[in-house]
């Protein structure tokens, strides 16, 4: 057998060549609560976060199902339903049974190789998997390890494409207002560049052409001056213009705004004629929480590039996708650097790979979309009395999503501590009180998760 050690270093012992030799593990001393807080407040940035901290943080010990065990009560709770699915993404709740076995196997076989020069069957299944779901165009597969990441990826294919085919004057972005895309650089410049969380950047941030936000509205007929102002403001900049980049019927962490699928039409349309590339960014709207699997197959067009993250590993780990037509990434091929100069140390990772694969195994092998209606129809009843709250000004529900939008920015401590008295996690922001239960979520939960919606809009 050949000697797998190169000579000079020593060989593990065998049997188990990890603890041999060493003495008893001795478990670390857990940390109180206080100290716990104490510890995260000095030295631990939290999303979107002063340092040190100022707000309490709640200590989770444990999450099952669609609940959050926390190591103290609070209010009187000691378990919190999770209205928030970890920001869209633990579709199928915590600690599953079919995910967990995925994680595990995986872990015995390995956690990691590099993916530069290897591959392996996690990977491959999981890209396969995808571009069998996804519209048909979309062929290839950049596993990314964040949404963010994948959006970064997604703008260096659309200018790299650009560049290949001799017209290096296409790099900027056009998007709408009151979208989010995610914090890294390029993603922040096509963040809604008003009130936005990225504001303070603008003048530092590549310059993207802004249409107005999108009219109002998942059912309203599409607004002649509104597609007038897209395609006017596509054609005026088209020479520069790598591509539009939007998020398709839902913008998210920019203002919880629903708009008709026709203006995804219009896009594609425009795009079509006026040689301008179309990116989705579905990282919170894929895998069905808008009622369709992704929320472009509510307008029925196919986009150029698209990114998908977020719920793509059943909120296990983190991964995000980007994917791209033929046409996308034979032109970069052809061009004077062939290659896609992006390379993650952990693309393609074989453990979330393969949570990922089972997560959207897991999701269509049920009937999804009668849970996602299910639970729907839940926020529609249960949230409608918010309509009359004082200060309430809009009450929207899509999919699996449920939003109560305030005429004042919330109190975000008063509304966490409503809903944390009702039994429920929510994390409120600007003037949105809004939830996106996992599917699993019974009409119990539902109906209670819609109670602390309401106390978190009345006393927030
Ligand atoms: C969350 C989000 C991102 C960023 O994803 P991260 O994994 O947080 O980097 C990008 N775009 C949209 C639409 C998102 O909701």
């Amino acid at each position: 057998m050949p000697e797998p050690y190169a000579p000079g270093l020593r060989r593990p012992p065998e049997p188990d060549p990890y603890t041999a030799g060493l003495p008893p593990a001795a478990a670390p001393k857990p940390y109180s609560p206080d100290e716990l807080r104490a510890l995260d407040r000095a030295h631990v940035w939290h999303p979107y976060g002063p340092m040190p901290g100022r707000q309490e943080p709640l200590v989770v010990e444990s999450a099952s199902g669609v609940r959050l065990r926390l190591a103290e009560p609070i209010e009187g709770q000691r378990e919190l339903v999770d209205g928030m699915s970890s920001w869209w993404s633990a579709v199928h709740g915590y600690n599953h049974p079919v995910l967990n076995e995925a994680a595990r196997g995986q872990l015995d076989r390995m956690s990691h190789v590099m993916f530069g020069g290897l591959t392996h069957e996690p990977a491959v299944r999981l890209a396969t998997r995808l571009v069998e779901i996804t519209p048909e165009p979309l062929q290839h597969v950049f596993l990314a390890d964040s949404g963010s990441v994948s959006v970064e990826v997604a703008v260096k294919m659309c200018l790299q494409y650009w560049r290949s085919a001799g017209r290096p004057d296409k790099r900027r972005l056009l998007t709408w207002r009151g979208g989010y895309h995610g914090d890294t650089w390029q993603p922040m410049s096509v963040c809604d560049p008003e009130g936005g969380m990225h504001e303070l950047w603008s003048g530092s941030l590549p310059r993207q052409v802004f249409a107005d936000a999108p009219p109002d509205g998942f059912d309203a007929e599409p607004d002649p001056a509104y597609v007038g102002h897209l395609r006017e403001l596509i054609a005026a900049h088209a020479d520069e213009l790598a591509a539009v980049i939007v998020e398709p019927v839902v913008q998210g962490a920019g203002g919880m705004r629903f708009h008709s699928p026709g203006y995804l039409r219009v896009l594609r349309e425009a795009c079509d004629e006026l040689d301008v590339l179309l990116v989705f960014d579905e990282i919170a709207t894929g895998f069905g929480r808008t009622g369709t699997l992704f929320a472009a197959g509510h307008a029925g067009v196919s986009p150029d590039v698209m990114c998908v993250g977020k719920a793509l590993t059943g909120g296990y780990l983190t991964m995000a996708a980007t994917l791209c037509t033929s046409r996308v990434a034979e032109g970069i091929s052809r061009g004077e650097v062939p290659v896609l100069a992006h390379g993650p140390t952990f693309m393609g990772n074989p453990l979330a790979a393969s949570v990922a694969s089972a997560s959207v195994d897991l999701l269509l092998g049920q009937d999804w979309e009668s849970e996602v209606a299910r639970i729907g129809a839940g926020l529609r009843s249960g949230l409608a009395p918010a309509a009359d709250l004082p200060g309430v000004v809009d009450v929207r529900v899509l999919g699996a999503i449920g939003v109560v939008q305030l005429d004042h920015e919330v109190d975000m401590a008063a509304a966490t501590r409503a809903a944390v008295r009702e039994g429920v996690w929510l994390r409120p922001f600007r003037d949105l009180v809004y939830t996106m239960p996992p599917y699993v979520t019974g009409d119990d939960d539902v109906r209670r998760i819609c109670r602390a919606v309401c106390a978190a809009a009345r006393e927030g």
